[in-house]
């Protein structure tokens, strides 16, 4: 008895943890791209999945303490994929008192009658989803609209376009919609997938699966995200690390010509970025840059736009 109280205990005491170092993490990322002004209305994107219920949770938590004033509406599209749970959400938003809208058309047969069997859907699907929700966005009058991708979302992405697309091209945490008429923000850009696995467990979010359509999941991404889980388990803090390289870009030492003016490099120009090193050995730091060890969850924190305790 005595040690089923304690386990509760613990228990409760590391999802205040984790609920902390993750309302960090939001907080320090809205900071960093000024992602939530005052009066904004924030059209939440709730997909059912782990990440956008913790990206829910996390700011509806940070609302009631933020020095800025902002609305949060939650809005699902419902593709009509066959077994949808179209109860699921509906139910969980009305609990938990969030305004919110369920969006519903039938992308879903559009797909399966534009795409021939056995090929890709994805891209049919995403964007028309994507126009869904921009469209959405303007009825009801959101200035901005929140996804739930995550740190390691945008490393992988990187990745997947240097390997497969040949190109250095990330996930930006704040971008212009391709619409040019709305902000789209990542406030997880800074939380880990494993810290938002563990919250989702702990909360017994009602998880809606993400394979309904059917489609076969993207291979290039399987193999990217493995390969990523094999060096963060094998090379804590990797992942961190390489996170923290897309935030120190040093243009001068790559070979973009567009990105830095390599012609113009004549005798008596000035040293840029470090100069160069080719011939020396650089010093590389023991601890991974970016690298925070899990049990930094006491540190005080300080925002511009949110603070955080
Ligand atoms: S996995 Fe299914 S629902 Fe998701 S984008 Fe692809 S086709 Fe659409």
């Amino acid at each position: 008895m005595q040690s089923n109280h304690s386990d509760n205990k613990k228990e409760q005491y590391n999802l205040n943890k984790l609920q902390k170092r993750l309302r960090r993490n939001v907080g320090q990322a809205i900071a960093d791209f000024n992602m939530i002004e005052e009066g904004d209305r924030i059209m939440v994107c709730l997909s059912g999945g782990k990440d956008s219920y913790t990206m829910l949770e996390i700011l509806r938590s940070l609302q009631q303490s933020a020095p800025v004033s902002f609305s949060l509406v939650a809005v699902n599209l419902d593709q009509k994929q066959p077994g949808f749970p179209g109860h699921i959400l509906p139910e969980y938003l009305e609990a938990q008192g969030v305004e919110y809208k369920i969006v519903e058309e039938d992308t879903y047969a559009i797909v399966k009658d534009k795409i021939p069997e056995g090929k890709t859907t994805c891209s049919l699907c995403s964007r028309l989803r994507r126009g869904i929700l921009y469209r959405t966005a303007t009825e009801l009058g959101c200035t901005k609209i929140a996804l739930g991708h995550h740190r390691d979302d945008i490393v992988q992405t990187l990745f997947l376009n240097m390997f497969y697309g040949g190109k250095m091209k990330g996930m930006p945490p704040k971008l212009m919609s391709d619409d040019g008429q709305h902000i789209v923000i990542r406030p997880l850009a800074y939380c880990r997938e494993k810290d938002i696995e563990r919250f989702a467990i702990a909360r017994e979010y009602p998880i809606i699966p993400c394979n309904l359509c059917g489609s076969q999941p993207n291979l290039q991404r399987q193999v990217i995200g493995d390969m990523l889980r094999d060096w963060d388990k094998r090379y804590p803090g990797r992942i961190e690390t390489m996170f923290s390289a897309m935030q120190n870009v040093v243009p001068s030492h790559l070979a973009d010509t567009e990105l830095f003016d390599f012609k113009g490099i004549v005798h008596g120009s000035e040293v840029v970025g470090g100069g160069d090193l080719a011939f020396d050995r650089e010093t590389l730091p023991m601890q991974p840059a970016g690298w925070q060890p899990e049990d930094e969850d006491d540190a005080p924190v300080r925002l511009n736009v949110l603070q955080v305790g």
